[in-house]
């Protein structure tokens, strides 16, 4: 069975429309796929209609932007409930923390002699959500950097001209958004937040006190020795184990749809309890 519990799409900063990341799965063999676009639950309806249509279990998510005091990290919301009132206040005060900073990252490069950036990126982001990798094309498309992850070293990342630090909502408040909405609270590829093991066990101590359930240990983002690493720290906090790809797209990201490790042994699946044996 093949259980992929993290994709975007042209929602936030992933490249296929809901119906095209369905159809996708479903020639990948996926059989459970959640649907967690940045800030935004504007692709669930859709997505599940497909998935409804092409016989996959469809799992509402998102992925929450949220502040662990000063490092950002993200939250991966499963099974929430995209009409709770709690949650859609919560995403549409992150989304305008984006539309903030975005605005503030197109003067900042202006200012350094690259003009209409802001203009640029949000042109190829739409209305929903903008995100740094809409920044990242627009620079690739006119030129000024040869391609996307020169973007970011060169201009997005933290110490560089584009780069404006977002004031996203602290973690306690992104997992009492996802409890009241009747979610689990996922913390997302924690390997990537540059965190020593006990910094890291920290926050995963914090999150699990705030009400969080889970964290992804089999990821496209980990390699297979951190994988390691991040399966013993789930099982000493004893948290739930969640797998997902990640896919942005297929030109977008090494993820491939549904590609996701096999969890290391010893691990409670997230999904143990959702009743997937009849899948
Ligand atoms: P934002 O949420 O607007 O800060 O943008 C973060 C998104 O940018 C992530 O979800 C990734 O999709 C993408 N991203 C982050 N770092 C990089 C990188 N170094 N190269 C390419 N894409 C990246
Ligand atoms: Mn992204
Ligand atoms: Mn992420
Ligand atoms: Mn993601």
């Amino acid at each position: 069975m093949i259980i992929d519990l993290h994709s975007h799409t042209n929602c936030s900063d992933g490249e296929l429309s809901p119906s095209d990341l369905l159809k996708l799965a479903s020639e990948h063999g996926v059989n459970v796929l959640a649907l967690t676009d940045h800030d935004t639950t504007l692709g669930l309806d859709e997505a599940r209609q497909q998935a409804t249509e092409l016989g996959i279990r469809f799992i509402n998510g998102v992925e929450i932007s949220a502040l662990w005091g000063t490092v950002d990290i993200h939250i991966v919301a499963l099974q929430i409930d995209p009409t709770n009132e709690t949650l859609q206040a919560g995403l549409k005060a992150t989304r305008l923390a984006r539309e903030v900073r975005a605005k503030s990252m197109g003067e900042r490069l202006a200012a350094q002699g690259i003009k209409g950036v802001y203009e640029g990126a949000k042109a190829i982001a739409g209305d929903e959500i903008i995100a740094r990798p809409h920044f990242a094309k627009h620079l690739v498309a006119t030129g000024v950097v040869k391609d996307i992850p020169t973007a970011f070293k060169r201009y997005l990342v933290r110490g560089k001209a584009g780069y404006v630090p977002t004031p996203w909502p602290s973690y306690t408040e992104a997992v009492s958004w996802i409890r009241q909405a009747g979610g689990i609270a996922v913390v997302a590829h924690p390997a990537r937040y540059r965190l020593t093991m006990s910094k890291l066990r920290s926050l995963l101590q914090d999150f699990k006190e705030a009400g969080g359930q889970a964290m992804e240990v089999a990821t496209a983002n980990h390699t297979a020795e951190e994988m390691e690493l991040m399966s013993r720290a789930c099982k000493e906090l004893n948290l739930l184990a969640s797998a997902g790809s990640d896919f942005h797209g297929p030109t977008m990201s090494r993820a491939t749809l549904g590609k996701v490790p096999a969890l290391p042994p010893g691990l409670t699946p997230v999904w143990q309890d959702w009743g997937l044996e009849a899948v």
